[in-house]
């Protein structure tokens, strides 16, 4: 193989997990080439609430935790269960804090307490305040140039507000990589850039062939390469190919997320796992076709074909997500569903977190998304629903919310259920005509199957043998909460997480 250039890492993507190995590769002194295929840095950690799952970190203990690394254990052993290796899940557990605590030493880096509960409330040991740190908002000026080359928010970039001054959540963690990276002369950001191709030789990975304005080229890697690209959610074929339920449209990530590296990766001989599985969320279906990861209903109610209730409307996005993916694959639900509530609010819809602005119900109308009736066997027929069924399940949910008790469904049981609606119960009647229906579908945060690793997230062969050089995180890697969603700030925590622990072992 006849090189073009050479640097010691590799990065590939830049997500939280792009730019941790980065900063964390430059910082030890190391050259790193980070390749990302879009025209943006940050993925979908630059749409992202940029929350981050990592027990006993610094700042939860300045903020006066003293939880033990034992008691979160349990709890996250709890809910993933054996699904990913024992010795994986404790990798994520033990390495938040130092990574934390190395992060800190540099003034770019700042974060602060941001309560969230877990998403398994009831499994041993769940917080109610969670383990979830965010970033400091940082003062876009701050960036400087650097500013057009961070990807913009949701808001910004599908729903065209304007740019804001201050970086919140994944725009500040992506904005505060972006500037400390800008300070290490060893470390190359490229845009536009896209790992094509692995090469490896022996047991070793030696370099890539990445593909650029210019044509391609060949970098050799002196210590390896870290796979943080993303999922493949925007990959059609590939969902298909590995069942992964939902559709590119209800993806959450950035469309340059399709998966090229985890393919480069099984090319060369790494084994994949978790490759039917995303973060999920009930996703709200807008007029341009898209279906959106929503949370934080308080109010209304989650009405199938039958005209009946189905879950818990409340429950976190992900076990809700999944909910729907059984009742869809047991033929006991079909799409859309609907989002059923009353006039209370002038025919906005109880939805405390759309992740994107809602934008005009007009057009949600035009659509046949939202439709409403002066009373509830009228809106029953809009949406092609049993009248009496549907007026029988608002009366239930109505004697519920007097109650302040969801015998069906246990609404607002658990804390994370309760979190959008200042701690009461997250229900409200439905009696206040007209009454309104919007549409539901399925939305991911992204896929999380990927490349399967060991607990230094080196890149395993179907034989279980490493594959030297070739590093995973993120959602490239075969996620180490297996088939669930322990807590806000897993997905971005342990993609930063194996990012840190990959460019550790490297240097
Ligand atoms: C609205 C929203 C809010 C969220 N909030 C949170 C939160 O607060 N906390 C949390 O933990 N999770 C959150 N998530 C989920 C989380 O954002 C993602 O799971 C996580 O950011 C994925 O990070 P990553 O490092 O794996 O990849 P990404 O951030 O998706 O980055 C991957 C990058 O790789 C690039 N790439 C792809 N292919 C190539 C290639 N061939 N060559 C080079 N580059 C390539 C892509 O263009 C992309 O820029 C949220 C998701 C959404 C949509």
């Amino acid at each position: 193989m006849a090189w073009d250039e050479k640097c010691d890492v590799l990065v590939v993507g830049s997500g939280a997990g792009g730019m941790v190995g980065a900063y964390v590769a430059a910082r030890e002194g190391l050259s790193v080439i980070l390749v990302e295929s879009s025209d943006r840095f940050g993925g979908t950690s630059a749409y992202s609430g940029g929350g981050a799952w990592l027990p006993c970190n610094p700042v939860l203990k300045r903020a006066g935790s003293d939880e033990t690394l034992e008691e979160a254990a349990v709890y996250y052993h709890a809910v993933v269960g054996d699904r990913t290796p024992r010795a994986l899940q404790d990798a994520y557990l033990e390495a938040g804090a130092p990574l934390i605590e190395y992060l800190e030493q540099d003034p770019d880096f700042e974060f602060m307490v941001y309560p969230w509960p877990d998403y398994y409330g009831l499994a041993p040991n769940a917080s109610a305040e969670g383990r979830h740190i965010m970033p400091m908002p940082l003062a876009a000026s701050e960036l400087g140039e650097l500013r057009a080359t961070l990807r913009p928010n949701l808001a910004e970039e599908r729903a065209g507000e304007a740019l804001a001054d201050e970086l919140l959540g994944g725009q500040a963690l992506i904005g505060r990589f972006l500037l400390a990276l800008s300070k290490r002369p060893n470390a190359d950001l490229r845009r536009e850039t896209a790992l094509v191709e692995l090469v490896r030789e022996g047991d070793r990975v030696t370099g890539a062939v990445v593909r650029g304005v210019g044509g391609d080229r060949r970098i050799a890697v002196e210590r390896g390469v870290i796979i943080a690209a993303g999922g493949f959610e925007h990959n059609a074929e590939m969902r298909t190919r590995y069942g992964v339920p939902g559709t590119t449209s209800g993806a959450m990530g950035p469309k340059s997320n399709t998966g090229v590296p985890i393919q480069a990766g099984i090319a060369i001989g790494a084994d994949v796992d978790l490759m039917d599985q995303a973060w999920w969320s009930p996703g709200l279906m807008r007029p341009d076709g898209s279906a959106t990861f929503t949370l934080g209903f308080d109010g209304g109610m989650f009405i199938n074909q039958h005209g009946q209730r189905f879950m818990n409307e409340s429950v976190a996005y992900d076990r809700a997500g999944r909910e729907i993916i059984g009742l869809l694959e047991a033929g006991k639900l079909t799409l859309p569903f609907w989002l059923v509530y009353d006039d209370r609010d002038g025919g906005a819809p109880p939805i405390q977190f759309p992740n994107q602005p809602i934008g005009n119900l007009d057009d949600y109308r035009a659509a046949g998304l939202l439709r409403s009736g002066a009373t509830l066997a009228e809106l029953a027929a809009r949406i092609d629903v049993p009248a009496d069924a549907l007026e029988a399940s608002a009366q239930r949910l109505n004697g519920f919310v007097e109650r302040g008790e969801d015998e069906d469904f246990h609404r607002g049981v658990e804390a994370y259920d309760r979190m959008f609606s200042e701690g009461k119960p997250p229900m409200d009647t439905v009696s206040r005509p007209p009454f309104h229906a919007m549409a539901f579908g399925l939305s991911d945060l992204g896929t999380k199957g990927g490349l399967r690793t060991d607990e230094n997230a080196r890149v395993l062969d179907s034989n279980g043998q490493v594959i030297q050089g070739l590093y995973a995180a993120g959602n490239s890697m075969a996620a180490v909460s297996g088939e669930a969603y322990p807590g806000g700030g897993n997905p971005v925590g342990s993609s930063m997480v194996f990012a840190y622990l990959a460019a550790r072992d490297m240097a």
